[in-house]
């Protein structure tokens, strides 16, 4: 599940920032997502509780943000926030884009 190696990496590292803060737990972590990284919310969720077991974050929360898509438009020269992720289109002057700024 592509979902359980994202929580195990994510367990990692923050094991990782944990042992260099000295902290002995931790008691939540953030996480940004956007709509086009390909990651099923709810089964993060799920995957994230199992692998938490027996490491310092176990019991923690993970608390997720959805950050919506912008990309850079060439015509207006600024970054745009997608209505929808079904067209790749600048909400302003309608010109094709292919440039993400955020939103992966
Ligand atoms: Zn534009």
């Amino acid at each position: 599940m592509h979902e359980l190696s994202i929580a195990l990496s994510m367990i990692e590292i923050a094991t990782e920032e944990a042992k260099r803060c000295g902290a002995a737990r931790v008691n939540a972590l953030h996480l940004k997502l956007g709509p086009l990284s390909g990651v099923v919310k709810d089964a993060l969720l799920f995957s994230y509780e199992i692998a938490c077991n027996g490491t310092p974050l176990e019991g923690s929360q993970l608390i997720i943000e959805d950050v919506p898509v912008v990309i850079y438009c060439h015509e207006c020269q600024s970054e745009q926030p997608l209505k929808s992720v079904q067209s790749f289109c600048c909400p302003v002057c309608g010109a094709l884009t292919s440039e993400f700024v955020r939103g992966r």
